[in-house]
């Protein structure tokens, strides 16, 4: 089918962000643009900056900025850190490899351990390495706490637990962009110095925000740190949200969409949306095995109830199968991202999803192996809807 055909009916995206949107927070958003400097907005900001302190498990300020999930990343980097500082990362994926490459651009210093992309960050190996680092030099641990590209989650209190156990006084700081609202997170209780995350995920909002939790260590080291900033200043920041004021104009429309994501996240509760997740992600994963196909992440422990990445059989392409199952059934799968594509595909069970979009999109691809040949079992499914009930 080509592209410019009419498709009659919905299309479902399975991606893990951009995620749906409940209509909800669409309504909520198509508000007038009010006055940000105004009564209205200072009620709204109050609300929004009190009330999603919860969702990261922290009773500290979360700062909001107008960006992606990446914006947050640099705020991160400049305000805590400075030129020339060693940081250590965790090569475990696309998402982590980014941010390595972030910090070399600010001229930090990355000590890399690496993985093979299918298991998360090993807590021992993060432990032996800043062991050895015993002057200290070390100012940050890196780690993505789910990580996209490969549909592994990792243990952010593990990696706490080994970073005191070595003594070792580097900031702690998590990327929970595919995390946030979609599985437990503690930021406080896990010893976390900087979270950050975006809108687009588990909070079922459009692009365009980008949050910040932090510690009172990581707020400390801004003070020092040398990193220029201007808009990422989290001191500017934080200087207005006391007021329930943003220094720039806030992106007022989203600001309305966040409150509501948050309601709508306090009605189900928290435990709910995370047994959710765990549940649907269960039902896709029994489908993938169904068909003999390989659930990319190796270790049961860690897999994500966010994404599921599927390995491709050896001589059949991702990318073609991908674009066959948006072709052909309008249903968006994720692709393999760097040194995956081609290899792999991803389904997003993450945000706004619940059975029947999962088992429409799972009826996709089983349809899709058999018109693109791809060996495989069929029951997959079947497999899927008897595990859901
Ligand atoms: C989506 C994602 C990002 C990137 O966020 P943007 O909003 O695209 O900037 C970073 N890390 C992880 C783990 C993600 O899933």
């Amino acid at each position: 089918m080509s592209n410019n055909m009419p498709r009659p009916g919905r299309s479902l995206q399975l991606l893990p962000g951009p995620t749906p949107v409940p209509e909800r927070i669409t309504a909520a958003m198509s508000r007038d643009i009010i006055d940000h400097r105004g009564p209205v907005f200072q009620e709204l900001g109050l609300k929004v900056l009190r009330e999603i302190k919860p969702v990261f498990g922290t009773s500290k300020p979360v700062l909001i900025f107008a960006s992606s999930g990446t914006g947050a990343w640099e705020a991160a980097i400049v305000n805590t850190l400075s030129p020339g500082d060693r940081v250590l990362t965790v090569d475990g994926g696309h998402f982590a490899s980014m941010w390595t490459g972030m910090a070399r651009d600010f001229g930090l210093v990355p000590d890399v351990i690496p993985t093979d992309w299918r298991t998360g960050p090993d807590p021992d190996k993060i432990a032996a390495h800043l062991e050895q680092d015993k002057a200290h030099a070390i100012k940050a641990v890196f780690v993505v706490h789910n990580e996209t590209s490969t549909g592994v989650r990792c243990s952010i209190a593990k990696i706490r637990e080994a970073i005191d156990a070595v003594g070792h006084p580097a900031l702690l700081m998590v990327d929970a962009v595919s995390s946030l609202a979609a599985m437990d997170y503690r930021h406080d209780e896990w010893g976390v110095d900087v979270t950050v995350s975006g809108s687009q995920k588990g909070m079922m909002m459009p692009p365009g925000l980008a949050f910040t939790a932090v510690s009172e260590r990581a707020l400390a080291a801004s003070e020092t740190a040398k990193m220029p900033r201007y808009y990422w200043s989290w001191a500017k920041m934080q200087a207005q949200n006391k007021e329930g004021y943003f220094p720039f104009t806030p992106a007022t429309g989203l600001i309305y969409g966040l409150a509501e994501s948050i309601a709508m996240l306090n009605e189900e509760g928290f435990e709910n949306v995370y047994a959710r997740h765990e549940r649907l992600a269960e039902a896709v994963r029994r489908a993938v095995r169904t068909w003999g196909l390989e659930v990319w992440c190796r270790d049961p422990e860690a897999y994500s109830p966010a994404v599921t990445t599927v390995g491709m059989p050896e001589g059949f392409d991702a990318v073609e199968f991908r674009r066959l199952v948006y072709d052909r059934f309008d249903v968006s799968l994720a692709m393999g991202l760097s040194k995956l594509s081609g290899k792999v595909f991803r389904i997003g069970h993450l945000g706004f999803v619940n059975d029947v979009a999962i088992l429409g999109g799972l009826t996709a691809i089983e349809r899709a192996l058999a018109v693109a040949k791809v060996p495989h079992n069929t029951g997959g499914v079947a497999a899927a809807m008897d595990y859901l009930g």
